[in-house]
């Protein structure tokens, strides 16, 4: 089933919903026409600070929501007043659109830590584990103007949280996949090695 909405730039956003027949949906002013998730409220002077200024005119104080759905093409939505945002009405890059490991994730907009930063402290330097280590090494999470710089309105403590979790995952994987290749290694040598050729080694 596919849902759509025209942004104010006059373009089709489109969300494919994996459900093949239409089911009663949730409907709220805060609730994301495209991804049906609920918004987070967003205030106008967020808005300004991302939006493109011919759009200005259309942002008021109430009404504004800010979906933060990765694969939702709505930004920012007026259910009331039928406005919708699309990431080209932005100038800013939105990160919650964007997957871990994306060219110049932007994370914390306050003191501009992109996302490469923080994951060479993680995967590379491996020297963070929590979001204290990742601010005393990289300075993300130490702002205080994120109702401002960032698209959301809010903090970048959660999408740090996030990433933290996603590279312990990630190492766990890596030192698993090297003990399997290590083991699988023993039992491949044992299980071809001539057993005559033990009896000559002196020890
Ligand atoms: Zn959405």
């Amino acid at each position: 089933m596919k849902r759509n909405v025209v942004s104010v730039s006059n373009q089709r956003l489109d969300l494919e919903s994996e459900e093949e027949e239409e089911k009663e949906e949730p409907r709220g002013l805060d609730i994301c026409p495209l991804c049906l998730n609920k918004g987070k409220r967003v205030f106008k002077k967020t808005m300004s600070n991302h939006v493109w200024p011919k759009y200005w005119k259309l942002i008021d104080e109430q009404g504004f929501f800010f979906c933060e759905t990765r694969p939702c093409l709505i930004v920012y939505f007026n259910n009331d007043k039928s406005i919708y945002f699309g990431l080209n009405d932005l100038h800013s890059v939105v990160m919650h659109k964007l997957a871990i490991e994306s060219l110049f994730r932007p994370v914390c907009y306050c003191m501009s830590v992109l996302e490469e930063t923080i994951l060479e402290e993680l995967l590379v330097k491996q020297c963070c584990d929590s979001l204290e280590d990742i601010k005393a090494y990289t300075s993300a999470n130490k702002g205080k103007s994120c109702v401002i710089t960032n698209p959301s309105g809010r903090c970048c403590g959660k999408p740090i949280k996030e990433i933290i979790e996603w590279a312990r995952e990630k190492r766990e994987k890596a030192d698993e996949e090297v003990l399997q290749e290590a083991e699988a290694c023993c039992v491949a040598i044992l299980e071809h090695a001539d057993p005559e050729s033990f009896r000559n080694i002196s020890l």
